[in-house]
């Protein structure tokens, strides 16, 4: 539904104005950046325009702010939210080149895992999230293919059994093959009464432009700051992080989503990193030898975490250094330390820390023996500080 959409009421305001009048345009692209909600806010848009029961905020119903919306209970409503209308069809890319995966599939034959992550993830979820849900791997291509143009086609074929408009969904049009475009074209091209295409896209540069100039252009922005508060804050998020984990998210919801799964973690791996640097810039080897056991025993995933929050603590350090601090949006205790220890990474040794963890990110994902790895980057930073150290010693004596 319209309101369960963060933010963006203007741009739904205008859907809700169109729809009103009974302008529903036959083909549509929602387009805009990741984490903004393409696909749950055409879904509410296709639920709106087949409820027969709408609401008015006018007759006193609570919108959350928005004029209208629909009912959310009626059969059509029901239907559209658990993705089971049958006029409501989707197509994604799921076909790989030359892979073994379901060699000859098309859409229809993943609507089970469809459903099931549209539902895990409130509708927003990643094209590599969707390949690892197929199982066809999320280091492959998938495609819109031929099979699925003729799946359209099928849908066009019959008749639109319960719904004012049938609905096609077309989730990311950028990953059609482009051979096949022609064919998908000629439907774009002849209305069928009483169908609406909704497609959705993140890369509009990458859609054939033959098929963008058949589509009225509906673009969504990323979430304002101030509706992820409210977001973060109904979420569970506490008062006095909201402000920073929505500057942090920067209008993306996935992002905001990850923020505040991560977000204990993060202050404790804040501060593993400011003991760490304590360590090595005294050189204490068995305090790092402790250090090393005690990250090792983390598992790789949290490991590899860690050295991502390493990566951007050495980022803010450089940025304080420079006096760049307004774009780091920080709490008190990571500025006090960035604050601190920013001397000793400067635009000289930066590298050497970015080339450390990232060597060391690779090598975590690559089953190296943790504690060891975590031994030989500890000496490596000592030799980096002392260095720094040095040269900040011949800085000041000069
Ligand atoms: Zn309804």
């Amino acid at each position: 539904m319209f309101r369960d959409i963060v933010g963006r009421k203007d741009l739904i305001e205008k859907l809700i104005a169109a729809a009103k009048v009974g302008r529903i345009p036959h083909a549509q692209l929602f387009w805009g950046p990741a984490g903004s909600q393409k696909l749950p806010l055409a879904l509410a848009y296709a639920q709106y325009i087949n409820c027969h029961h709408r609401l008015e905020a006018s007759d006193g119903h609570d919108l959350g702010g928005l004029s209208s919306d629909a009912c959310g209970k009626c059969p059509s409503c029901l239907k559209f939210q658990q993705l089971v209308h049958p006029d409501l069809h989707f197509i994604y890319p799921n076909n790989i080149n030359g892979g073994t995966i379901k060699k000859d599939s098309r859409s229809l034959d993943y609507i089970g895992q469809w459903r099931e992550l549209y539902q895990e993830t409130q509708g927003e979820f990643s094209y590599q999230e969707w390949l690892e849900k197929t199982g066809i791997g999320s280091n492959r291509q998938a495609l819109i293919n031929i099979r699925d143009c003729f799946q359209i086609l099928q849908c066009l074929s019959l008749k639109s059994s319960e719904a004012d408009y049938r609905v096609i969904v077309i989730w990311l049009i950028e990953k059609l093959h482009t051979p096949i475009a022609s064919t998908l074209l000629k439907t774009l091209e002849e209305p069928e009464p009483q169908t609406v295409f909704l497609l959705i896209s993140e890369n509009t540069d990458a859609i054939l432009p033959t098929i963008l100039s058949r589509l009225q252009l509906v673009k969504v922005p990323k979430v304002e700051e101030a509706a992820m508060e409210k977001f973060l804050l109904d979420s569970g998020c506490p008062g006095e992080e909201v402000r920073l984990l929505a500057q942090r998210s920067h209008g993306n919801l996935v992002e905001a989503r990850m923020l505040l799964e991560n977000n204990a973690t993060r202050l404790t791996f804040h501060e593993s990193f400011a003991d760490w640097m304590r360590i090595c810039f005294k050189a204490d080897i068995p305090a790092i030898q402790a250090f090393a056991e005690r990250m090792g025993s983390l598992g790789r995933e949290s490991l590899k975490f860690f050295l991502e929050i390493c990566l951007e603590e050495i980022q803010g350090c450089l940025l304080t250094g420079n006096h760049c601090t307004r774009w780091l949006n920080a709490r008190n205790q990571e500025q006090t330390f960035w604050n601190n220890f920013s001397k000793y990474v400067s635009n000289r040794n930066v590298q050497r820390y970015y080339k450390l963890f990232d060597e060391a990110i690779y090598l975590t994902s690559r089953n190296a023996h943790v504690p060891t790895l975590l031994t030989d980057i500890s000496l490596e930073l000592c030799r980096i500080l002392a260095s720094a150290k040095k040269d900040l010693a011949s800085q000041t004596t000069r």
